[in-house]
């Protein structure tokens, strides 16, 4: 037996372990001072209504013979595809059944479908980002290189003529940045893709927080996207799904054999989202659904707006906050993500994320989250005021 040493080269994570150490430890030591944590990156707003019954109508059919479900078709339930090539119908994109894939979410999509590229690619990854897309590249052994997403290109890096790479992952609005890509920008990389017969790995797990109507929901807003990218989207954000478990994966037949290939491989080694899960999926593409996952995404995004105005206010430089739930800013005079994070804990008990645990570019800023309660928030704007101002 020989173990893949691939895992040897992965960098060990200790963002949240070091966060988790550091907030306990000050807790201890001063039990009288409330810390209010804008470092969230999960939902913290229940599953609205029409999930929770659509649900437990599922759950009652799974126990009455005539109305039982067993395996179901690994692609996902007709009913809920219908119901993902509705919604891309709002934007204008219009997608075969056959070209939508349920999923567990995106994260293991976005994993999985490496099985169908071969180990030489050149990977291009942008830096700071998601470290899902660099980590499973590494346990397969392939080269990443990455696009420095920084300041002066507020953190939206453009194609370079003069890197040549085969698989190209863009996540927009993006984690941890909330920097979104408009339509001008994204042409670029499609353009790019489609001379260099690159794929593109486009992950919009956050693009129902998108508002501005420059930015595309779909990098297939984008002409000739289908022949250059695959999509992943995901419920966790966009519903509440986090714990409850769906998403969607696009694989347009204009990519020829990718598409066949993402069926074989899922066939093979995927056995489908469970029936209950899929009934709470339709439910949120429903118009009553999509009133309701609104309330909750708009409670976040004022969240954000709460933030991201103190910031402005105070002359803090930053990125998202807009089309997004996260808030991505400089280090006040200078200091290091780390540094400041101890010193956000210590004057002000606001828990962040360091930027440097995002990637070498993260270096010197910070993400805030809206995440948080309302009144959390306010309090936490109102304490960096005081420190700031
Ligand atoms: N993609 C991005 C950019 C994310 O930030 C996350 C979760 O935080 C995911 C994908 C994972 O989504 P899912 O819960 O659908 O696996």
């Amino acid at each position: 037996m020989k173990l893949n040493t691939n895992y040897d080269s992965l960098e060990q994570s200790y963002l949240f372990s070091t966060i988790a150490k550091k907030v306990n430890e000050f807790a201890q030591n001063n039990p009288d001072k409330k810390i209010i944590r804008l470092g969230i990156g999960d939902v913290t707003k229940p599953l609205c209504q029409s999930v929770i019954s659509a649900m437990h109508k599922a759950v009652d059919e799974m126990g009455i013979q005539e109305t039982f479900r067993g395996y179901g078709p690994e692609q996902g339930y007709d009913f809920l595809r219908i119901a993902v090539q509705n919604y891309y119908k709002n934007h204008n994109v219009n997608l075969d059944l056959d070209e939508i894939f349920i999923s567990d979410g995106a994260k293991s999509d976005l994993g999985n479908i490496l099985d169908i590229f071969d180990k030489d690619n050149i990977v291009l990854v942008p830096d700071p980002v998601y470290p899902v897309y660099v980590d499973t590249n590494i346990m397969a052994g392939r080269k990443v290189v990455f696009a420095s997403a920084n300041e002066e290109n507020r953190f939206l890096p453009a194609p370079d003529e003069s890197v040549k790479v085969d698989i190209i992952y863009i996540c927009s609005p993006n984690n941890p940045t909330g920097a979104a890509y408009n339509r001008e920008q994204l042409h670029k990389w499609v353009k790019y893709a489609l001379k260099n017969k690159a794929i593109i790995l486009y992950d919009a797990a956050y693009e129902a927080f998108i508002e501005d109507n420059t930015i595309p929901h779909s990098i297939y807003e984008i002409e000739d996207a289908k022949s250059c990218a695959i999509e992943f989207c995901s419920l966790s954000k966009t519903a509440g799904f986090t714990g409850t478990r769906c998403g969607y994966t696009i694989v347009p037949a204009a990519l020829g054999k990718l598409n066949k290939m993402w069926v074989r491989r899922q066939t093979t080694k995927f056995n489908g989202v469970p029936y209950v899960v899929q009934r709470g999926a339709e439910a949120v593409f429903t118009e009553q659904g999509q009133k309701e996952i609104k309330v909750n995404i708009n409670y976040y995004k004022k969240n954000a707006k709460i933030i991201s105005d103190t910031l402005k206010e105070l002359g803090i430089w930053h990125v998202g906050g807009e089309n997004s739930p996260y808030i991505w800013l400089k280090c006040p005079n200078n200091m290091a993500s780390w540094e400041f994070f101890d010193y956000l804990l210590n004057n002000a008990q606001i828990v962040g994320t360091p930027g440097a645990g995002f990637g070498k570019n993260g270096e010197g800023f910070f993400r805030l989250t809206s995440f948080g309660s309302y009144e959390n928030t306010l309090e936490a704007m109102e304490r960096i005021k005081k420190l700031f101002k």
